[in-house]
């Protein structure tokens, strides 16, 4: 299985999976781009996957739909171009011969959701849209702190080597912040040396891998000594694990 991410508008990731005959698009903001990669590499698009409502996930739905005939799997409680599958939590779908598993990740959006296949050639893979970045997570735009909390806690519980595909290039910036809340966390400085490099040669920082993650991603690392000190100079009221993390994300707002 080939992964690709296709760069739209000015820093979304529409990921691309295809074995050399057959593909499935996730979120596709923009048609173009897919429309691009599936006419090069002569392609049939067998699967469109949407993760949430807002226009930068789904504006190229209508057109692929209309071009390739795939059909569009997407969550159950929002807006979305029909004709849709619409998922639950704990729904699984079959697409290029995987299982995807549905999960449910409110806070970026109050009904968005998450694709997990547990193996790609042997390896787990994450489609998460815009709740969890590498080095970051999704702002708050309809769901509370501890909706995203407890979002994050469930992708966090997946298999280390999981494959995190999330739909933005947000990742230096994620990583400046991290640096702030934990100057001295090494995997983390390392990490943020990487990607620079990756960035300066126009690549992409993605996918990470969860294991990766638990070890520089400040809002999967809230609950510890360090973290919950560093929030505290934001909000010294933040104390119990909900306003800590409230706090974490309050202050990537206006970092
Ligand atoms: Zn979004
Ligand atoms: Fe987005």
């Amino acid at each position: 299985m080939n992964l690709i991410a296709l760069p739209a508008f000015t820093d979304n990731y529409i990921w691309l999976l295809h074995d050399g005959v057959d593909a499935l698009v996730v979120d596709p903001g923009d048609a173009e781009p897919v429309q691009t990669a599936l006419q090069r590499d002569g392609l049939r698009l067998q699967a469109i996957l949407v993760t949430h409502h807002h226009a930068d996930h789904t504006g190229g739905v209508e057109a692929l739909r209309q071009a390739t005939g795939a059909p569009v799997w997407g969550p159950a409680r929002e807006r979305m171009p029909e004709p849709v599958t619409r998922l639950n939590g704990g729904d699984r779908l079959r697409a290029l011969g995987l299982d995807f598993e549905v999960i449910d990740v409110p806070g970026h959006t109050a009904g968005h959701i998450a694709f997990y296949c547990p193996a790609v050639d042997g390896t787990p893979l994450l489609f998460c849209g815009d709740t969890l970045f590498s080095g970051g997570c999704g702002r708050l735009f309809e769901g509370t702190p501890a909706q995203m909390l407890a979002s994050l806690d469930s992708l966090a519980a997946l298999p280390g080597a999981t494959r995190v595909c999330c739909t933005h290039e947000y990742t230096l910036s994620n990583l400046r912040f991290a640096l702030a809340v934990e100057p001295d966390n090494v995997p983390l400085i390392k990490h943020y040396t990487d990607c620079l490099a990756l960035r300066n040669q126009q690549r992409p920082t993605l996918p990470s891998t969860l294991t990766l993650e638990r070890q520089i991603n400040p809002f999967l690392r809230s609950r510890l000594p360090a973290l919950i000190k560093a929030a505290q100079t934001f909000d010294a009221h933040a104390t119990d694990e909900v306003s800590v993390f409230a706090a974490l994300r309050q202050w990537k707002n206006q970092f």
